[in-house]
């Protein structure tokens, strides 16, 4: 998928996902932190790649739906890829988007934890 990521297809989609997104929800925020951002201070990481092609002519087609599609920073979006190359719970996942969705929910816990800690003095 590097040349896809590389592709003119996928930067038009990317700035297509943060009109709609904000059309949408009004804002667009982390998927991890829940901090609102912009199409420069957010990246876009793929649940899953399964809508994003090549056609006859090895051409890139961005097919992605509003929902593979998930707002998070860099470092934020980092910890993503981190936790799913190496969680034992990823890996026992179904596929590409169940792995996904177990990380990020498994991060958002431990953000919203180290957060209260804040907010207690505990940290
Ligand atoms: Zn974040
Ligand atoms: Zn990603």
């Amino acid at each position: 998928m590097q040349g896809y990521l590389k592709s003119v297809a996928w930067f038009r989609r990317r700035d297509r996902w943060f009109v709609d997104e904000r059309r949408r929800r009004g804002e667009v925020r982390c998927i991890i932190c829940r901090k609102a951002g912009t199409n420069r201070s957010l990246e876009l990481h793929h649940l899953d790649y399964e809508r994003a092609s090549q056609d006859a002519h090895g051409k890139w087609v961005a097919g992605e739906e509003h929902g593979d599609l998930v707002a998070a920073h860099p470092r934020c979006h980092e910890w993503i890829h981190r936790v799913l190359d190496r969680d034992e719970a990823a890996s026992s996942a179904a596929d590409r988007r169940e792995a996904n969705i177990r990380v990020i929910r498994a991060l958002r816990a431990k953000f919203s934890t180290a957060l209260n800690l804040v907010a207690n003095d505990e940290l």
